[in-house]
């Protein structure tokens, strides 16, 4: 049994289309995972879920149910979801979870997006059956997978998930928006970082952000992300096989991520080890 991994949205922040973005795209987060006669897994809604939308639309069978997990409610993480052509066809089942923010439900956040002054089309309007959860850090299970849900370090709660293949155990982890520097206060625990490589620990595939360029993040400290070389030496603590960089600056061209990409090869390759890095692209797919 296979799971295949699609990128829809790569960039963070908001979406930069044109032409020099064109190769790794200008979508905002999004990710799928699909196995065969399981309900398909979205991790955020960025705009890269429009294209997912369609995608699926354009299907001979779509899938019965999504489950969609949102690792927070920034703009550039819930942004695609008015425009999730899924949500218009009766029958289709849609399933959100998402942690509450400041004690305000998820569901309610969600609807705020959507609200008249802001949106035409309320949220409990679409035709698809819509069930919205509060999510806490913790273990669940959803169709096919053991998901484990970690705090990060990002403004607001923001979560990371470690997703196990039921049967096979092949496990994917997908950390975005997390500072893994010194910078910040954020209420985690003082070992929160060896949580999170106990966390990491046998992740055959770790989707990381690794927005800043190592010049950048001494400016930004504090603002919830991280640089490469940070995300290889998390992904190396915690032995993992592949590092695929993910939630590109917006104000980074083609050439620039390929020298984020370029400066985080190098530092694997002066730590030792045997990690492949690689940096997301939007559309590109792998079997897990
Ligand atoms: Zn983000
Ligand atoms: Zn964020």
């Amino acid at each position: 049994m296979t799971t295949r991994v699609t990128f829809w949205g790569v960039r963070g922040s908001i979406p930069t289309p044109g032409p020099r973005t064109i190769r790794y795209g200008g979508n905002t987060p999004c990710v799928s995972l699909e196995r065969d006669g399981h309900s398909m897994v979205v991790l955020d809604a960025g705009s890269g879920l429009r294209v997912l939308g369609h995608e699926l639309m354009q299907r001979e069978v779509p899938p019965g149910r999504v489950e969609l997990l949102l690792t927070h409610t920034h703009w550039d993480h819930i942004q695609g979801i008015p425009f999730f052509k899924p949500l218009s066809v009766s029958g289709v089942q849609v399933r959100v979870w998402g942690a509450p923010q400041d004690g305000i439900p998820i569901e309610n956040i969600l609807r705020r997006q959507m609200e008249p002054m802001v949106f035409p089309v309320p949220l409990r309007a679409f035709a698809a059956e819509i069930e919205v959860h509060d999510l806490a850090p913790g273990s669940f299970e959803i169709d096919g997978f053991d998901v484990e849900a970690v705090r990060l370090r990002h403004p607001g709660v923001t979560l990371g998930f470690v997703l196990a293949v039921r049967g096979d155990g092949r496990k994917l982890a997908y950390v975005t928006d997390n500072e893994l520097g010194a910078g910040g206060d954020y209420p985690v625990s003082a070992d929160w970082r060896e949580q999170l490589v106990a966390s990491l620990r046998g992740v055959d595939v770790l989707v990381h952000d690794a927005m800043y360029a190592e010049h950048m993040i001494k400016t930004r400290a504090g603002w919830g992300h991280s640089t490469p070389q940070q995300a290889v030496e998390v992904a190396l603590e915690a032995g993992v096989r592949r590092l695929v960089l993910f939630h590109h600056e917006p104000e980074h061209d083609d050439a620039a991520v390929d020298r984020q990409l370029e400066a985080a090869r190098e530092h694997a390759v002066q730590l030792g080890g045997t990690l492949v890095v690689d940096a997301a692209v939007e559309g590109d797919s792998f079997l897990l």
